[in-house]
Parts: structure tokens; sequence; C-alpha cells
């Protein structure tokens, strides 16, 4: 299937066993991938895949659901702070690369930008487009950007409320067990991040990253004090969206080395 072309669906264009296409994925699908009617491509729709024939009236068919995991078995939000220029883009088209389910763009006191809603929009388009590129079933979320203090308050309430907003949605996924919450800092002394997720007593992970002007060391003192375990990526600073790549891949990579020896004992 690895060389049949991926196209996310939303759920209400899926009316099973036709699917709606919008204008925009019939003109991708017959103008830029110039496939013809009868010609195949897969469907994301939701979390499933399914293999899919293009006909005419800006429909297709499903044909037959495929059996696909490459989700990781728990979630990861990246709360990454924003930064000027295209960076966010880059970490968003990574971090859906790497496995995230949710990405959380976050307002912190050395943070200069303020995003506008066409910000958010572009970022969602990037995401579904490293989800189709990726072989990944489900987009990431992308949230409302938000201010730290807030984010740092709605991770600690997680275990007191129910609630269905903002990071409580993301703390509250089906069938996992919650999440650890880290904070990246470049303090000396700080245990690496490899080395700390061994001890954690949660598989679900919540890692907070910061701007390039990095985090006050009021907004480090907070997050520690508020639960937020520091951990340190290396000796060496990197730039934020190395950064936020390098604490993703490393906390993908474990998800999966971890859920694969539970699976081979
Ligand atoms: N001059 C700033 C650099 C910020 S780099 C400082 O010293 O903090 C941007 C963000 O990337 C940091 O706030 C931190 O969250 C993360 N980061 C960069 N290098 C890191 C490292 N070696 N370990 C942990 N976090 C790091």
């Amino acid at each position: 299937m690895g060389q049949l072309q991926r196209l996310a669906i939303a759920v209400h264009q899926c009316r099973h066993p036709t699917i709606l296409l919008t204008a925009a994925q019939q003109h991708y699908l017959s103008r830029v991938l110039r496939l013809k009617e009868g010609d195949r491509f897969i469907a994301l729709c939701s979390s499933d895949w399914w293999l899919a024939e293009l006909c005419p009236d800006q429909t297709a068919q499903m044909i037959e659901q495929i059996a696909a995991q490459t989700e990781l078995m728990q979630p990861i939000t990246l709360c990454a702070a924003l930064m000027k220029g295209q960076g966010f883009e880059d970490v968003v088209r990574a971090a859906t690369e790497l496995g995230v389910s949710h990405i959380v763009p976050l307002l912190s006191d050395r943070t200069l930008v303020n995003p506008s809603e066409q910000k958010l929009e572009r970022w969602r388009r990037i995401a579904v487009e490293a989800a189709e590129q990726s072989c990944r079933q489900q987009v990431p979320e992308i949230l409302f950007p938000i201010r730290f203090e807030q984010a740092l308050s709605l991770c600690v309430n997680q275990d007191r409320r129910s609630g269905k907003d903002g990071l409580q949605a993301v703390q509250t996924t089906d069938g996992h067990d919650g999440q650890n919450h880290l904070i990246c800092v470049t303090r000396e002394e700080t245990p690496n991040l490899l080395s700390t997720l061994g001890k954690l007593p949660k598989l679900g992970m919540l890692i907070m990253v910061g701007p390039e002007g990095g985090w006050t060391a009021a907004e480090e003192d907070l997050a520690i004090a508020q639960g937020f375990t520091p951990v340190s990526l290396g000796r060496r600073v990197l730039r934020a969206v190395t950064a936020s790549i390098a604490a993703v891949s490393i906390l993908s990579t474990h998800l999966e080395s971890t859920h694969l020896k539970n699976v081979q004992e």
C-alpha cells in the first residue's frame, strides 16, 4: 500500500460506502496527482484507513478497510512556545511525522509573537499534509494558542476535574492512563530526558519546550512547583525548533520501544 497516495478525509465526508470530496480534494486527486476515474488511493477517515476508488461527481467509493497501526500506543502532547518566522511550521510538520497526538502553541513571557487566526489554520493544514505523508492514522489536534500559566493550571487540574475543554480533553484521551508532565530546561545538573523516562509513573507524555529566549526563571520555578519534571536534552543549548523535534523523537522512540518490550514479554 506504500505506493498509493493518502488523503485525509473529515468524518462528515464519509457516508459509507461513499466519500464526498471537497473541491480542493478533487483538484488534488485529479489535477495534482493525475488520478482518473477508477484509480485508487488511501482515505484516512478518523483513525481508519480505507482503500478508495475515485468516482465521478466529486465522490469516491470505499472499497475495503485496511489494517494499519502507525499510531503510538500512548499520546504525546507537545506544548511549544511560539517563535518568529516559519519555525512553528517546522515544529508542526516534524512533530506530526514523529507521532504527537496534540500540539499546544504557548505564549510565554519571552514569546514575541501573537499569531493570527490564519496561522492556526495554516498549522492545521500542515499537520494534515504531514500526517498523510508519514502514513499516520490520525491528524494531531492543534489547539488554540494559550498562555503558559493557563497551560500549567489546566495540567494541574486534570486529575481533579473531568471537563472537556482545552488541555482537559487532551488529558482524558480514552483508554489512556493520563500523562506525565515534563518541561525542557537548560539549567545545569538537570537530569536527562531519556534517563528520566523509565522512572515516570505513566506512559502518556506532555512536554513543554520554551521560546528562543528561553523560559524565565519564574516560569521554570512555577512549572516545577506545580509538579512538572525538569528534563535536559543534552549539554548543548538547542534552538527552540531543534529542541521540540529532539524531545518528541526521544519520547516517541521510548514509547515504541516500551510497547515492543511489553508485547515481547
Ligand atoms: N538562551 C536560552 C535558550 C533557549 S532554547 C536558554 O538558555 O534557556 C529554547 C528552548 O529549548 C529552551 O527554553 C528549552 O525549553 C529548550 N532547550 C534547548 N536546549 C535544551 C537542552 N539542552 N536541554 C533542555 N532543553 C533545551
